[in-house]
């Protein structure tokens, strides 16, 4: 399995293959519902038969039934199932039903989505997982249209197709290499919800993009990217461990006059809902406010940190990056002998779960005690903040600058580079 997998740090000469995951553990799926843009297109494979034309099923059922994989329509039982395209020319494409997306997030919820390439069902303890294995510019030109929308104008497709690619290939995170993909369909690696939402426009971008990279010290950028900076791009070292990336650093995401890219004098906030990715929440990106009450930071802390808190006294930023985003928050509680105790929460991503039950848009917040109930954080920006700010890249395209421009703005003495072609 692992041959068929990206490996970090090489540069590949031809379109690699890519293996994305689909439907994950965690997801607890035991049924999906499955459809084919023409099953004459398909052939379905089990561990001891091929069905060409999956059977001229439309439509097929894959359930989790004693261990293995069972489809009733064929009435067939295998530990894995493969639906593999057999005329690829005809750009066939699969329907899974009732999908995941937003895993975990507060805009998490339940999709259908179709795909391009091969899907391989198998069952890891005792759950249900799908990968799906297809040409590298065939997932790309998905992303950039799940990402954001393909009503967006194309040099911004571009710049978000640019970046997906050498986020990918840099293959610096490899979540879930144990489970045998190299990424994610989510929000935890990058966005990809299948085909339906591409349209000729966003094809044609990412198309004009093929092969193409940001390069830094001969090496592929780990290009990073989040929703909203909110102002000010974060630094790597401020939201993961190891050590700086030089063009991941902190830039004031301004043009010539000062104004931010991603304000809403910029993209206004009206607009914005049809550019942004289509399971997204619409709301305030780049100024919100959260109210924060006591009870559900209470719960939240027994929940996520195991501690017992009766009244929070203060919340408290220790140490905060260049972008306004808070690294390490300090909490004062009294505890349940009425004692006052206090825990450091550390990492943005920590403060974002432990302060909200649906994940707060970003950790980049003041704190002002409203009274004894609740607190009133004031916030900026959506996501982590490092590298390229997607609305800000939306707000210099409306700029008119070109996704090469955006690139170099984002990605500090990064250059493009094509190292595959069509
Ligand atoms: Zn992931
Ligand atoms: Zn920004």
């Amino acid at each position: 399995m692992d041959g068929n997998m990206l490996k970090p740090g090489k540069i590949p000469k031809i379109e690699p293959l890519i293996r994305v995951g689909l439907i994950l553990p965690q997801d607890e799926i035991e049924s999906i519902q499955v459809s084919f843009s023409d099953p004459q297109c398909f052939e379905l494979e089990t561990e001891k038969k091929l069905y060409p034309s999956c059977n001229n099923q439309d439509e097929l059922t894959i359930q989790f039934r004693k261990g293995q994989l069972h489809i009733s329509q064929l009435d067939v039982t295998s530990p894995t199932i493969s639906i593999i395209p057999s005329i690829p020319d005809k750009n066939p494409y699969i329907t899974l039903f009732g999908m995941i997306a937003g895993r975990g997030f507060h805009w998490q919820k339940q999709i259908n989505a179709s795909f391009w390439g091969k899907i391989e069902f198998s069952v890891i303890d005792g759950k249900i997982i799908a990968i799906n294995e297809l040409p590298l510019e065939q997932y790309l030109k998905c992303v950039a249209t799940s990402e954001m929308s393909a009503q967006c104008p194309s040099e911004l497709l571009k710049a978000q197709t640019i970046v997906a690619r050498s986020w990918l290939l840099a293959n610096m995170e490899q979540k879930h290499r144990h489970l045998g993909f190299d990424i994610c369909n989510d929000d935890c690696c990058q966005r990809y919800q299948g085909m339906a939402n591409t349209t000729d426009t966003s094809i044609n971008s990412a198309n004009d993009t093929f092969g193409q990279v940001l390069i830094f010290n001969d090496q592929i950028c780990d290009a990073r990217y989040s929703k909203s900076c909110g102002g000010i791009t974060e630094k790597y070292e401020n939201v993961w461990e190891g050590d700086p990336v030089p063009y991941l650093c902190s830039i004031p995401d301004v043009n010539e006059s000062g104004t931010a890219y991603c304000s809403p004098q910029i993209v206004s906030e009206d607009s914005l809902k049809s550019y942004i990715g289509n399971v997204d929440e619409k709301g305030k990106y780049f100024h919100w406010t959260y109210e924060l009450s006591q009870s559900e930071l209470v719960s939240s802390l027994k929940k996520k940190c195991e501690l017992i808190a009766v009244d929070i006294l203060e919340l408290r930023p220790l140490k905060t990056g260049d972008s306004g985003r808070i690294i390490d928050l300090e909490i004062e509680y009294l505890d349940e002998f009425d004692k006052p105790q206090s825990i450091v929460i550390k990492s943005e991503y920590q403060i974002r779960d432990v302060l909200s039950p649906s994940f707060l848009y970003s950790s980049a917040f003041t704190i002002e005690k409203e009274n004894d109930d609740s607190f009133q954080l004031s916030g900026r920006g959506w996501g982590h903040g490092v590298g390229m700010c997607q609305i800000g890249a939306l707000g210099m395209a409306f700029s008119n600058h070109d996704h090469a421009f955006i690139l170099r703005h984002y990605y500090l003495g990064s250059e493009l580079k094509t190292i595959y072609q069509s």
